[in-house]
């Protein structure tokens, strides 16, 4: 695959931006990309970047993640497969340490847990991280006949805010991503719910169309918003074209420093 923009030509600025949406190679979604190739590719391109795998995956085996993924946002699914040795989260300290000495910030990918109010991601592994990012990459009921999507989505959402992430990954994607109708009445109760939990908005194009009406409104409302590659791929890397144009179309290119997450380096 190639890289579809001009955004990693040399040249461009990157001044003000961070990226903390980069997976790893411990990613079981991950095509080429490898942490330390991403960090090299980035400070090449003198741009910030962060990591965040996710968190549901690292507590099985890559090889075999499918296996486990309906079970994956139930804590005790969670607790059962941590007791069973299959976590990685050391492997993820192990290979995000050496460049996290470098300045680079490391965090997780977490979803909102199935089977309690908070993320699916056990006290054990809780510590340690600069941020969060809360993800909803599936409807909890969302194969049942007559489930309320937009429910769903909104009781993901109040945990994942309540639960204490810094930034909502690519918001209304899962919509997108299951071939239904983004639920626009929904995006003033959820910038509303990110601002008061001083929770940023993602602006994120892997396999999603953000709709600039959205982060329009969460910066009115004053929601911080924050950028993701959500790189998987080398490619991905610094790809950031289509994220600054929408910056460009809100108006807010011109205020970045007051517009955007940054995490406060916690560690
Ligand atoms: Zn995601
Ligand atoms: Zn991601």
């Amino acid at each position: 695959m190639g890289n579809p923009d001009s955004s990693s030509a040399p040249g461009r600025s990157f001044a003000g931006l961070f990226d903390p949406h980069v997976h790893t190679e411990l990613a079981g979604c991950a095509e080429d990309i490898t942490a330390a190739a991403a960090f090299a590719r980035a400070r090449a391109m003198g741009l910030a970047i962060g990591f965040s795998e996710h968190a549901d995956q690292l507590y099985f085996p890559r090889e075999d993640y499918a296996r486990y993924e309906a079970e994956a946002g139930k804590l005790s699914a969670l607790g059962a497969a941590a007791r069973a040795g299959h976590s990685r989260f050391a492997a993820y300290r192990a290979l995000v340490a050496p460049l996290a000495a470098q300045g680079v910030p490391a965090g997780l990918e977490v979803e909102a847990a199935e089977d309690s109010p908070g993320l699916a991601l056990l006290d054990e592994d809780r510590g340690g991280w600069d941020h969060l990012l809360g993800a909803v990459h599936e409807f909890r009921q969302g194969q049942r006949p007559g489930a309320n999507l937009a429910r769903d989505f909104m009781v993901q959402v109040g945990k994942l805010c309540s639960g204490g992430v810094d930034v909502l990954s690519h918001p209304f994607r899962v919509f997108i991503r299951k071939g239904r109708e983004v639920p626009k009445e929904l995006y003033r109760p959820v910038a509303e719910m990110l601002a008061a939990h001083g929770v940023a908005a993602e602006i994120n194009f892997h396999t999603n169309r953000p709709d600039p009406e959205f982060f329009a409104l969460c910066l009115e409302l004053g929601a911080r918003l924050s950028v993701g590659s959500d790189a998987h791929a080398m490619w991905e890397v610094g790809a950031l074209g289509p994220h600054l144009a929408l910056l460009r179309q809100i108006g807010a290119m011109e205020r970045l420093e007051e517009v955007l997450w940054r995490p406060c380096l916690k560690r």
